[in-house]
């Protein structure tokens, strides 16, 4: 069991940053760069400039005008309706196209509340044959031979930030080209990522391997150059494996062996710790709550963050530090390193107030104490059913309604 201790995060950034990288010795990757300063603060300069025009015309490049509000929505520096209130505002029916995007986040965490653990886990059959190869330590190391591919682990291990359509050509690579198991390379991919968020995340893997889609994603070269602006085509040369048309590229991908039967994965989970015997009242501030206008947050009651390995043992050092930015800006939260049911024992705590959550890790931790769990500030309204829940088109039918009225 990891020793507790509780941080003083310094209020100087760079103090702060130096401070993280010191007490997590052994976090992975490079330290947060300039660009991702963590908190409430830039989340709203962010919304307030997302163009919404440009976004609908060019999101899909990787130069497009994309928000890169992500880890702001992760960490809950900022709610998904704050975002779409605010888009909503300034330009009126004009934001579909960035507040269903949006909406892409709710819809995968809605299923994330429906199936819990089942996430990890193969959601449907797939359509195409998969395979379960172990990750390459070539992707491993970001030396695939492909500059479009090593551009992207470059991203994604530099930066912690991949563009959307980043993300779907690499998936579709692993999976589809490689036949990796898709569950294991979700897991690393995952944690690289500054958003780093499990239901996003794997079911967005499930969505390209077609284990929750109708069918495969991938993609060629064609697209892959136009919407790269020629980066890493225009002096590429390697044979490239995706220089092919869709129908030849579905025929050498898909054509042989049947599909592999599904396979369940492993969760870590807490074990088991006894019932908190203790009096005191808490606020526990887990990592998808950290804004200083959160409601939770104005209670006075002592208000705990614990990092702890179970939730944060494997991210890598810039998300941490993306964190402790967050915290920076968060009043009278005490911050702990070590074991949460330890060190909320030792705080004498008995009973815990905090925001809901569908990760089923927090609510192990959480076990011991009687625990209240008030609901997140909610994207939308509209109730769906969980046949509708099955497809993102059936789900926004019902949900976009409530943003932008009846399809004429
Ligand atoms: C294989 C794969 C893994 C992914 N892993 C994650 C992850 O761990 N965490 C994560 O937040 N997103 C993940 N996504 C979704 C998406 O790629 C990112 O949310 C998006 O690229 C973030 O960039 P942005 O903030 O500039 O997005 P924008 O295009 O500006 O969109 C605005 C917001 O809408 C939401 N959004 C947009 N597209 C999606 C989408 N397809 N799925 C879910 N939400 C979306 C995000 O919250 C995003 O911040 C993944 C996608 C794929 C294909």
């Amino acid at each position: 069991m990891t020793k507790s201790f509780k941080l003083v995060i310094p209020a100087e950034r760079s103090e702060r940053l130096q401070y993280m990288r010191r007490m997590f010795p052994q976090a992975i990757g490079a330290p947060l760069s300039e660009d991702w300063r963590g908190g409430r603060q830039e989340a709203q300069k962010r919304i307030n400039t997302v163009d919404v025009d440009a976004y609908g015309r060019n999101r899909n490049f990787l130069n497009g005008s994309v928000s890169r509000l992500s880890p702001y929505f992760r960490h809950g520096c900022i709610t998904l309706k704050e975002a779409s209130d605010n888009v909503r505002g300034r330009y009126g029916v004009q934001a579909e196209t960035f507040v269903q995007e949006l909406a892409w986040r709710d819809y995968w965490r809605r299923v994330w509340y429906q199936l819990g653990n089942g996430i990890f886990s193969d959601i449907e059959d797939p359509k195409v044959a998969l395979g379960d190869k172990l990750m390459p330590d070539f992707i491993r190391q970001g030396i695939t031979g492909l500059p479009c591919m090593d551009g992207i682990i470059r991203d994604l291990t530099l930066e912690g930030y991949v563009h959307n359509h980043g993300r779907m050509w690499f998936a579709a690579y692993v999976v589809h080209w490689l036949k990796v198991d898709w569950r294991e390379a979700a897991d690393w991919f995952e944690n690289y990522l500054l958003d780093g968020d499990k239901a996003s995340n794997h079911l967005s893997w499930q969505w390209v391997a077609s284990l929750f889609s109708s069918k495969p994603y991938y993609f060629n070269k064609e697209s892959l150059s136009r919407f790269t602006g020629d980066k890493y085509c225009a002096n590429c040369k390697v044979t490239c494996p995706f220089d092919a048309s869709y129908e030849q590229l579905k025929e050498q991908l898909f054509s042989s062996a049947a599909a592999a039967p599904a396979k369940a994965h492993r969760v870590i989970m807490p074990e088991r710790i006894s019932l908190s015997t203790h009096r005191a009242v808490a606020i526990f501030v887990h990592d998808e709550m950290l804004s200083s206008a959160h409601p939770l947050l104005r209670r006075s009651m002592p208000k705990i963050f614990v990092f702890d390995d179970i939730l944060h043992g494997k991210w890598p050092l810039k998300r941490l530090q993306f964190v402790a930015d967050c915290l920076s800006e968060l009043q009278d939260v005490e911050t702990w390193i070590g074991d949460t049911g330890t060190i909320l024992k030792e705080r004498g705590v008995g009973q815990v107030f905090t925001q809901d959550t569908p990760n089923q890790q927090v609510k192990a931790l959480l076990e011991p104490f009687n625990t209240q769990w008030l609901p997140e500030t909610k994207f939308a309204e509209t109730e769906v059913s969980e046949k509708r829940l099955k497809r993102f088109s059936r789900y926004w039918e019902k949900v976009g309604v409530e943003f932008f009225g009846e399809k004429q």
